[in-house]
């Protein structure tokens, strides 16, 4: 029988209120439940905001030097149970063992930096131009802050979300993605046993459109800080907008690789595999782009092809796989959809598009590293963000053009360029990206 779990309300380990729940499924194998998670409402929500709300005062007057000792001590458990957390994250999540421990370091690591902000919350004094006056600005903690996350980075990105507005002295409801909430639980227990007071942290499995919607909407929630799709971030952001809640949105990607003419193209060869297949290609910040000078276009191509090709596909707990499974069954659908739109658009397909369903991959959501040819910046597949291994190769004659193709997406979020010239390196950093932004918001009026 599969494990059951709670919510962590108050200090206290609570099944929800309505009664329901769901399953947490391995990726790669689907009849492998990892848990059972409560299916949280409304109520549950109102409990874990009321409980951070009466924890808060309490806690932003707690010193933060001795706030930062908690959560020293959560970093040294983290780290002691790094590789079993790692293992939990790769069974719910799919991602391969030494992408989920790097998940947990990212969570070690942040721990460690916000602890040491606790002595560092510094604030500035300004000269005033009256007399007697003496002007300065302290840091004060918001209250309630609300934390929404996606499932790709099941430790980290709570980690990030969860230390920051500790140290600063706010309470927190978390509500993890139920596509992998047995890594938050994991952080969860260990914030507990590092001696968190009763409500200061709080955790509510569920729905987005349920229980993520309750959390925006609780009038005693001061801040949400959200990390998941455009789509899903536009609403909450409006929702924020109207009722005055501060917002903070960490969205989705199209991201280019460029290869110029010049570069040391097995470099751009290990780059453009790593950006485009690890993780899957489900990473916020996956290369979906490679915008190739066609002075090098044949070779990096078929060097590309002819690895893409030995990319070894299975469970990620296995020490021999390269790329573990897409997410779930939807996920699986969607990638192969954008395929068909591809072919259709006019992309040429020079390996895979198609579910990889040897062995023991037919009992999970297995994918294959897919590369399509003949990219434009017209096509579905160069503007719609994929969230699987899908890349488009875009050719280019010249490095204002691949400038160019590359700011020609809605998207904003990462980018890099494989050069031996410094000055274009600059060039690239630099570059006014204000088009892009531009159509970014033309976009989007549009859509309303
Ligand atoms: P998602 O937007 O579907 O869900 C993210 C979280 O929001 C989940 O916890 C979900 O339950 C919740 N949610 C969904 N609808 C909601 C609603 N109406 N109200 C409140 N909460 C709601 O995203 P996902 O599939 O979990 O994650 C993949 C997406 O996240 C991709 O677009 C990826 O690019 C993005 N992402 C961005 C970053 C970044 O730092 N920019 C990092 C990782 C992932």
């Amino acid at each position: 029988m599969p494990e059951v779990f709670k919510n962590f309300i108050n200090g206290e380990w609570v099944l929800s209120k309505t009664g329901a729940t769901f399953n947490d499924i391995n990726p790669a194998d689907k009849s492998d439940i990892v848990g059972v998670f409560p299916k949280s409402g409304s109520e549950d929500i109102n409990m874990a905001v009321e409980a951070a709300s009466s924890a808060f005062d309490k806690w932003r007057k707690t010193p933060a030097p001795a706030r930062a000792e908690i959560i020293y001590k959560a970093e040294n458990l983290l780290r002691k149970r790094k590789e079993e957390i790692a293992k939990i994250a790769t069974k719910e999540m799919g991602k391969i063992l030494d992408e989920t421990k790097g998940d947990v370091q990212e969570g070690i690591d942040t721990a460690f930096y916000m602890a040491g902000e606790g002595r560092r919350l510094f604030g500035d004094t300004t000269p005033s131009e009256l007399k007697n006056k003496f002007c300065m600005s302290v840091r004060m903690p918001i209250g309630v802050v609300g934390l929404i996350c996606p499932w790709n980075f099941p430790v980290a990105i709570p980690s990030w979300k969860i230390f920051p507005a500790l140290i600063c002295g706010n309470t927190v409801v978390l509500k993890p993605a139920s596509d992998a909430p047995a890594s938050s639980m994991e952080l969860v227990q260990i914030l507990e046993e590092a001696g968190m007071p009763k409500g200061v942290v709080n955790l509510v499995h569920g729905s987005g459109e349920e229980t993520g919607m309750a959390l925006v909407e609780h009038p005693k929630v001061n801040l949400i800080s959200f990390t998941g799709s455009a789509e899903v971030g536009k609403k909450i952001g409006e929702l924020c907008g109207r009722n005055l809640k501060r917002c903070s949105l960490e969205l989705g990607g199209k991201n280019a690789q460029i290869v110029m003419d010049d570069a040391n193209i097995d470099l751009a060869v290990d780059g453009a595999l790593w950006g485009a297949f690890g993780t899957t290609g489900q990473r916020c910040t996956a290369t979906s782009r490679l915008i190739v000078h066609k002075a090098v276009l044949k070779e990096f191509t078929e060097k590309l092809v002819e690895r893409a090709k030995k990319i070894r596909i299975g469970n990620g707990l296995s020490p021999d796989t390269d790329m573990g499974p897409v997410i779930n069954e939807s996920q699986l659908k969607k990638i192969h959809s954008y395929v068909e739109i591809g072919k259709k658009e006019g992309a040429r397909l020079l390996t895979g598009g198609y579910f990889y369903e040897e062995g023991d991959c037919k009992k999970g959501f297995f994918y294959m590293p897919t590369i399509f040819m003949d990219g434009h910046s017209t096509m579905r597949i160069a503007q719609d963000e994929i969230f699987g291994p899908v890349v488009l190769i875009m050719p280019v004659n010249s490095f204002d053009e691949a400038i160019e193709v590359m700011n020609s997406t809605n998207y904003g979020l990462s980018s890099s360029v494989y050069t031996k010239d410094i000055d274009r390196a600059f060039k690239a950093v630099y570059i006014d990206y204000s088009k892009r932004l531009q159509k970014a918001q033309i976009d989007t009026a549009k859509e309303h």
